[in-house]
């Protein structure tokens, strides 16, 4: 009996190790696994983690967010755990202003994530961003993907785009109105990017803050699939209001997208809603549709996440087709295409929900 529980406590004790061997002392940049971490089994079940060092708040939580979200993919990822520090330290400002800038021309910064890649958050950060432009809104774009940045694209600006910079602020891209910026603006079509951390946060600061987003209504951010350093850096360089998650109905896209939503939880930007992709299949022949990707994990996740389901959007031929060629739907003046217009519907919807669980008054 003893054995076993020791062998348990081994084990623990090996996996996060691991663990903090990757992750970075915010302060000294040496890996967390050379610091006297205590761990140790709490009357309560949960293992506890304690961290010695004093950092700030913003520091702890990257830190907490960063040992979090690995142990989630761990093989003890249903074991809970606590992470102690000591008390946060003030950040070193005295003026007391807070390390996450808020964008000050921005009313509503809304992080656009999802557990995986292909699940159609760009489509959706694009048709949403064109509804609320044409509910009145002003609206951006940020296409934070890094990895993958496919807005130009959908936009029809593949490849370089010819922006201007005016007084050291870059002139982001106008689409008929919205206004986006896009890592692929600075990239020939197809070229790849390396990342790595320090560079990618300092990527991520410029495009928040040099570019002249003027005064905006919501800008909306298109973050890379899944969990990483550009959330941690995004939660750390300015307020982001609230984030939206989007997912296939299908049971393993919920559990993925579970993690996106516990890593905000983590970094406390609280969960919108949640948006359910390709919900059912609409026939552009005859308009019946079928569920071909099963059904319900929109709700599953909004009920898990206790937030609601803002949407739930339809795959049509019309949307895939739209979102190939650079013409959003919900630009479209009118539509006599059935499937189109219950596309345009199911994101009128959404945006309306939006406005409503944000308090922004149509213009
Ligand atoms: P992600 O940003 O999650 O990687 P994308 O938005 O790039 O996904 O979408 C992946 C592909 O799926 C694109 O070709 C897009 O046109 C298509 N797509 C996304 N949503 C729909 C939909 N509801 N109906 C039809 N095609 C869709």
């Amino acid at each position: 009996m003893f054995s076993k529980k020791n062998k348990e406590q081994n084990k623990e004790k090996e996996v996060l190790l691991a663990i903090l061997a990757k992750i970075q002392n915010p302060i000294t940049g040496k890996p967390l696994s050379s610091e006297p971490i205590e761990i140790s089994r709490q009357e309560d079940g949960r293992i506890l983690v304690k961290i010695p060092f004093a950092a700030d708040r913003p520091a702890q939580l990257s830190v907490e967010a960063q040992i979090r979200t690995a142990w989630a993919s761990s093989p003890l990822k249903k074991e809970k755990l606590k992470i102690e520090f000591p008390p946060a330290k003030k950040p070193a400002n005295p003026m007391g202003i807070p390390p996450a800038k808020r964008l000050s021309s921005v009313k509503k910064v809304i992080a656009i994530s999802s557990g995986k890649g292909g699940v159609g958050k760009s489509t959706v950060t694009i048709h949403l961003a064109a509804a609320l432009y044409k509910q009145g809104f002003k609206v951006g774009v940020l296409d934070a993907d890094i990895y993958g940045p496919s807005l130009g694209k959908m936009i029809g600006q593949e490849g370089k785009a010819a922006l201007k910079i005016i007084n050291d602020k870059i002139i982001p891209y106008d689409f008929h109105g919205i206004k986006l910026m896009s890592f692929s603006f600075f990239l020939d079509t197809g070229q790849a990017v390396v990342w790595r951390g320090p560079m990618l946060g300092k990527a991520l600061e410029q495009f928040l803050f040099d570019i002249d987003w003027g005064e905006l209504d919501f800008l909306l951010v298109d973050m890379p699939p899944g969990t990483g350093d550009a959330h941690l850096s995004m939660a750390q360089l300015t307020e982001v209001d609230g984030a939206i998650i989007v997912t296939t109905p299908q049971e393993v896209a919920v559990l993925d997208a579970e993690r996106s939503v516990n890593m905000y939880q983590q970094v406390n930007i609280p969960i919108i809603g949640v948006i359910e992709n390709m919900s059912e299949f609409i026939c552009p022949h005859c308009s019946n549709t079928s569920e071909i990707f099963s059904r319900g994990g929109g709700s599953k996740l909004a009920e898990k996440t206790k937030s609601p389901l803002l949407s739930q959007i339809p795959l049509t031929l019309s949307l895939m087709k739209a979102s190939e060629s650079g013409s959003p739907l919900t630009l479209q003046e009118k539509t006599d295409d059935d499937t189109s217009s219950r596309v345009i519907e199911a994101f009128q919807q959404a945006s309306s929900a939006l406005q409503k669980l944000l308090a922004v008054n149509t213009p």
